[in-house]
């Protein structure tokens, strides 16, 4: 019997060795023959589907126009998950999986462990690399299943991974556990920095970008609008209550006087469109710095812009001043796309586009429209709650922390008293049900238990890893946002201004044509290995997205 079963085993080891052999084989003559030069992955932060329409009579031929007239754009794509910010976004975006499978559950999260936030890339074990400071020390070790640029250089030793953005988690999340680098942007010094995760020191053509002090000029000059103001007609007034200011300015209009309102620092530039300039630059040198696109192998440049994020906070989707930062973005994409025609050569390079995130209108211009709205007072339910559940289980503390719109509970609290963790979130999720703004609450205990399938529950339910998330979630009815947004607005929810943004692929292979079939973003992932014919992905579901309409 044992012999046999060793036979057995020694034949289906031979089985799986002859396979894979001959699947790598296929893959390398496949790939070499077949397979793009460069694969450019854009993440736009926080662009909205509905931009590239309202302000397309003022784009150019090159940037966002070119993409969709020439490329193949899926109309109808979601994220299918709670919370959609930037980590949990970019994680969708390069993983193919949901937070319940990728662990990157927030942009923070309450971490039990160490009774504090854990920041989605931090990580103390790494050191910073051009910088001394804690901005270095970031990696992806939070980051829980395997990313396209982790499978492509796991298949491919000839295929070259760099990654760029403003943001830490834009790069590292892009980079994944595998890729050869991922750098952002440090306000307080002005340079970009990396980790030993990655590199041992920065690379001469960082080193070089860095010294040519593109950041400081940005960061010492003033932010005029692009075209006349008069112009901007698919905008609001540029003067309005519920937009933010910079610190020494009175009223938040043109022009914005940087210099005067940098302070010492230069992290200023990312709340304007030269955040996104200073990084299609860096993206330039990348291609020149590391050959990308040269090689044997299938290169990746993945690129972050973040400006859109930041005025997109601080403003709100109507503004002059978010107008201004794409309609500057679209001709910063086209030179990008004009830059790797010449680089890399036409045809020779796959562009993918889309989004980390939406947002939603400022609520109080919601308020003022008549249209539904408002701000959720968090701080009055959770101290209402403490005082709760004080009265109906005894004189403890038993929040430990509540974020993301979660309550996490003291667990071991609960059991030491002999309580019930669904009993008690129960009473929780009751409780929470009287305040403002609350559409609905649901629990921990259902969400590891219950198969919602579709709809919002089920978003929540992707959205949910036992150890990572709270007990109870409080769910805001469309348009409502924590209150502490005084001006400005915010993204999070699960509704269709948060989860529906663009999705493009142009250039090589791409055929065009457009489609309006529902596809969610987790698609994204597997569908770029199997055009490159390496494994997909793993925590992917596997889905590709089909270019027909
Ligand atoms: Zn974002
Ligand atoms: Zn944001």
């Amino acid at each position: 019997m044992k012999l046999i079963r060793t036979i057995c085993g020694t034949f289906l080891m031979l089985m799986i060795l002859a396979q894979t052999g001959w699947t790598q084989k296929k893959n390398e003559s496949k790939a070499a023959a077949d397979a793009p030069k460069l694969v450019v992955k854009i993440v736009v932060d926080q662009m909205r589907h509905d931009y590239i329409p309202l302000y397309w009579d003022k784009f150019e031929e090159d940037g966002f126009k070119r993409l969709v007239n020439r490329g193949f754009s899926f109309e109808n794509n979601h994220f299918n998950y709670f919370p959609t910010f930037t980590g949990p976004g970019h994680a969708a975006i390069y993983t193919g999986a949901t937070p319940s499978v990728n662990g990157v559950v927030g942009n923070a999260w309450y971490d039990r462990s160490i009774d504090g936030s854990m920041y989605v890339v931090s990580d103390s074990t790494v050191s910073p690399v051009g910088t001394e400071s804690d901005a270095g020390k970031m990696s992806p070790r939070n980051l829980l299943s395997t990313t396209v640029t982790d499978e492509l250089k796991s298949a491919s030793s000839n295929s070259k991974v760099i990654t760029v953005s403003s943001k830490d988690r834009g790069a590292v999340l892009a980079a994944g556990h595998l890729g050869d680098a991922a750098y952002w942007y440090e306000g307080e010094s002005g340079k970009f920095v990396s980790s030993s995760w990655y590199v041992s020191e920065l690379p001469e053509w960082v080193q070089r970008f860095n010294e040519k002090g593109l950041a400081k000029e940005f960061a010492n000059s003033t932010w005029e609008t692009l075209l006349p103001i008069e112009q901007y007609t698919e905008s609001s007034a540029d003067d309005r209550s519920y937009e933010g200011t910079f610190e020494n300015e009175e009223a938040p209009v043109f022009p914005h006087d940087l210099a005067a309102n940098r302070g010492n620092e230069y992290g200023i530039i990312n709340s304007t469109p030269f955040g996104n300039t200073l990084i299609a630059e860096l993206a330039k040198s990348a291609v020149e710095g590391e050959d990308l696109g040269t090689g044997d192998g299938t290169d990746f440049l993945g690129v972050s812009f973040s400006s859109t994020d930041y005025v997109g906070h601080k403003y709100g989707p109507h503004s002059v001043e978010l107008q201004d930062t794409y309609l500057r973005l679209d001709r910063t994409i086209g030179d990008l796309l004009n830059y790797l025609d010449k680089q890399v050569g036409k045809g020779n390079y796959l562009v993918v586009l889309t989004s980390d995130h939406g947002v939603v209108d400022v609520p109080q211009e919601l308020i003022n429209k008549n249209l539904p709205g408002g701000y959720f007072d968090s701080d009055k339910a959770v101290d209402e709650l403490a005082e709760f559940l004080k009265t109906e289980f005894g004189d403890e503390d038993w929040i430990e922390n509540y974020t993301n719109q979660q309550v996490y509970l003291d667990r071991d609290l609960i059991d030491q008293n002999g309580l019930s963790k669904q009993v008690v979130q129960q009473k929780v999720a009751d409780f929470l049900l009287q305040f403002e703004g609350v559409k609905s609450t649901n629990t921990a205990h259902n969400y590891q238990y219950k198969n919602y399938g579709a709809g919002q529950e089920a978003m929540y339910q992707r959205g949910f890893m036992y150890d990572r998330s709270g007990d109870v979630y409080i769910q805001l009815k469309s348009g409502w946002l924590d209150t502490d947004y005084p001006t400005g607005t915010s993204h999070g929810s699960p509704y269709n201004y948060d989860t529906h943004v663009p999705l493009i692929f142009y250039g090589w292979n791409v055929p065009q044509g457009e489609t309006s079939r529902k596809t969610p973003i987790p698609q994204i992932a597997p569908t770029i290995p199997n055009m490159l014919y390496i494994p997909l992905s793993r925590g992917s579901e596997a889905n590709l997205l089909q270019f027909a309409a």
